[in-house]
């Protein structure tokens, strides 16, 4: 069976990389979560002092870059790969709110995007490959053969990624969780490098009343029409 390539893009917290997940278990491809590594570069500003409620030293993070180097590594007890830091897995400190927070800032830096979009463009060279993100479609694989974008309301979204937080057993309040996506929604957009847009030829998925059976069995079928 012929290999395409596959770009789910879309607001925070749509259920981008479940779906993806799911698209990638059910083709045999490798799922790749872009999010991760612009957390991922976050996390490290954090940690480095770089930045903060007060500073963002964004000189210091330019010279660092060439210190930032991700991986991603399968899991088979989870099904999909981790994102390693310097040779740590930091797949569950990334999700942290505090990295949400700062996350979008970091992202709206071009010498961080083009390293990392240099990054995603290599994993996908050999086709098969399943990513999500926000320029997937528009910027990293532009003549993907399946473009997804998705969307739905922010009261869901927010209620989504609460749900999952306090499972963990994360102290955030559901406002706080709203506030963190209208602000990175808004970041997303309208920043001058690769902002969020669908992509002409993306197809537009509102999953808001959508069980997520009923998204998959949607999107299988799109995946296979293309391939
Ligand atoms: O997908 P996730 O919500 O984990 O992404 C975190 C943040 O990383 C987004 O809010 C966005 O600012 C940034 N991002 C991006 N481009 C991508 C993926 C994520 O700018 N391809």
């Amino acid at each position: 069976m012929k290999k395409i390539t596959i770009a789910v893009d879309g607001f925070s917290s749509t259920g981008k990389s479940t779906i993806a997940k799911q698209l990638a278990k059910k083709l045999h491809y490798v799922y790749v979560d872009s999010g991760a590594m612009y957390r991922a570069v976050t996390l490290y500003s954090l940690k480095n002092n770089i930045i903060s409620e007060s500073y963002f030293y964004i000189e210091k993070l330019i010279e660092d870059l060439d210190k930032i180097h991700l991986n991603f590594k399968f899991n088979a007890n989870l099904g999909f790969a981790e994102i390693y830091l310097n040779g740590k897995n930091v797949e569950l400190e990334i999700r942290s709110l505090q990295v949400s927070n700062y996350v979008s800032k970091i992202a709206e830096i071009s010498e961080v995007r083009k390293k990392l979009v240099e990054q995603q463009q290599e994993m996908g060279i050999k086709n098969g490959v399943v990513m999500d993100g926000r320029d997937i479609g528009t910027v990293v694989f532009p003549k993907a053969e399946l473009k997804l974008f998705m969307t739905a309301s922010s009261s869901n979204r927010a209620r989504r990624r609460f749900d999952e937080l306090i499972k963990k057993g994360d102290k955030v309040t559901y406002d706080d969780i709203l506030q963190n996506i209208e602000m990175r929604d808004l970041i997303d957009t309208s920043r001058d490098d690769s902002p969020l847009v669908k992509a002409v030829d993306a197809i537009e998925i509102d999953n808001s009343d959508l069980s997520i059976d009923e998204q998959f069995e949607l999107v299988y079928k799109l995946a296979l029409e293309k391939i």
